[in-house]
């Protein structure tokens, strides 16, 4: 398949998924990981119409996305770990960030926002599995984030989060979902190629689709 196909085969999904959770796939963004991915291969989709795409490190995208942006008007989403020192150019270069998952990202945060004149929307990210790897929040520190981040102006569009490999995904997607609900929060960024339709059933707003639309990736380690 191509991009164009590879395309128009996910949105058929996630039309599908939606419909069966009795949801409007139009309340579902679609997100591109095209990390990894050259210009020339991101281009394609481009050209058949996708305008989000995420990449998961700040140094990546600013190589990549200024030209790219040029050719259409695209919303690029972070997803991989923040450091606090990279903050001020993650909110510079992109318009939404997944992965605010620790007090100490809130200050520089604020100040970039100040600074670049641009609010840009935060999903708190929750280590649902509890894995001592895994970037995001432990689950009994969301509130205290979350409190934090709301007093101090940080715009919220919900929760994310990415579930142990080799496990069912969906009772952690079923536990972001209610964490939201419980905290009132509208979003939640959470499914990937493997699982998005589950996903989707469980009340995904935002699911991040890389290797379903691009092909695998050749370096399988993607941190996270
Ligand atoms: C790489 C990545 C994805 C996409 O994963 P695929 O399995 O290629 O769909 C989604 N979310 C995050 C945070 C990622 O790093």
């Amino acid at each position: 398949m191509n991009a164009a196909e590879s395309l128009a085969d996910i949105r058929r999904r996630i039309d599908r998924a939606a419909t069966k959770a009795g949801r409007q796939a139009a309340q579902i963004s679609l997100i591109a990981v095209s990390k990894t991915r050259s210009i020339e291969e991101i281009r394609p989709l481009l050209v058949a119409g996708q305008r989000v795409f995420a990449e998961n490190r700040v140094q990546e995208a600013v190589v990549k996305w200024p030209a790219l942006r040029h050719e259409a008007t695209v919303e690029l989403h972070l997803v991989g770990r923040l450091q606090s020192n990279k903050a001020a150019a993650a909110v510079r270069h992109f318009d939404f960030i997944h992965t605010l998952d620790r007090l100490s990202l809130i200050e520089p945060l604020v100040v970039a926002m100040a600074t670049y004149g641009r609010r840009v929307p935060c999903f708190l990210q929750v280590n649902i599995g509890n894995e001592p790897q895994k970037g995001g929040c432990a689950i009994e520190a969301l509130p205290g984030l979350l409190e934090m981040s709301r007093s101090r102006g940080i715009p919220l569009a919900g929760l994310m989060c990415i579930p142990p490999v080799d496990r069912e995904s969906a009772p952690y997607f079923a536990l972001l979902a209610k964490l939201a609900t419980r905290h009132g929060l509208m979003g939640l960024s959470m499914g990937m190629s493997a699982d998005f339709e589950t996903a989707i059933e469980l009340g995904a707003t935002h699911v991040r689709v890389g290797e379903a639309l691009f092909g695998p990736r050749g370096d399988s380690k993607t941190e996270t």
